[in-house]
């Protein structure tokens, strides 16, 4: 199974990644993981495509392309992948199609987390993060202090107003012919909603799960 999951940064993307990939048993496939797995390995086929990331430079749409392509016939994902950032425009998403019926898949289903404006706001404004682990927070659990590290959580410097209305607006640019294309191309399209009011994890969880039944994914 072939799931392409879309939403904005901050949307909760990479969380139901991890919850579907569990639920599933199948790989969670992020382009920032397949690029460090072949940073770390001078040996790898693609790693000279891939070196300039190294620079801080960005690679080409053809070499993402070409490291999902290498990634998807890995074990990991012989039963089939979450696909999480990947694509992002409707050129990668007609490359995706070719590459997937290279492996006889197709895309199964698309799940499109529209999380509205101010849910994102609210989320992204309030997140607390932990400048030695990483680890993120929300103001409200009304936790200051990383339980782990024992010292005191920050906001991150691009979590501000301006920043994330940018990113908003690109994100709702870039993807909205990717929404259509995949609309329109028939693959069965869950639209999870979270506007007015948010949800947990779990609540998106049992939503999508719930749906997944109703088209007979599972
Ligand atoms: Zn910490």
């Amino acid at each position: 199974m072939y799931i392409v999951l879309l939403g904005a940064p901050g949307s909760g993307k990479g969380t139901q990644a991890k919850l579907l990939e569990r639920e599933f048993n199948i790989g969670h496939l992020s382009t920032g993981d397949l690029f460090r797995t072949i940073l770390a390995d001078e040996g790898h086929p693609l790693y000279e495509d891939v070196r300039v990331i190294k620079e801080g430079k960005f690679v080409s749409d053809d070499i993402v392309n070409k490291v999902v392509a290498e990634g998807l016939t890995s074990d990991r994902f012989k039963s089939g992948a979450i696909l999480d950032g990947y694509p992002r425009t409707v050129s990668q998403a007609e490359v995706l199609d070719e590459i997937l019926a290279d492996l006889d898949g197709a895309v199964d289903v698309v799940i499109d987390l529209d999380v509205s404006k101010d849910v994102l706001f609210k989320r992204l404004l309030g997140r607390r993060v932990c400048p030695k682990c990483k680890r993120v927070f929300n103001v409200k659990e009304g936790i200051e202090v990383c339980p782990d590290c024992n010292i005191p959580l920050i906001i991150r410097d691009d979590d501000n107003e301006q920043v994330i209305e940018a990113r908003f607006k690109e994100y709702r640019e870039k993807t909205a012919p990717l929404q259509d294309y995949y609309i329109s191309s028939g693959a069965p399209y869950i639209k999870v909603k979270i506007c007015d009011v948010d949800k947990t994890p779990y609540e998106v969880q049992e939503f999508i799960l719930d749906q997944l039944k109703k088209i007979d994914i599972i």
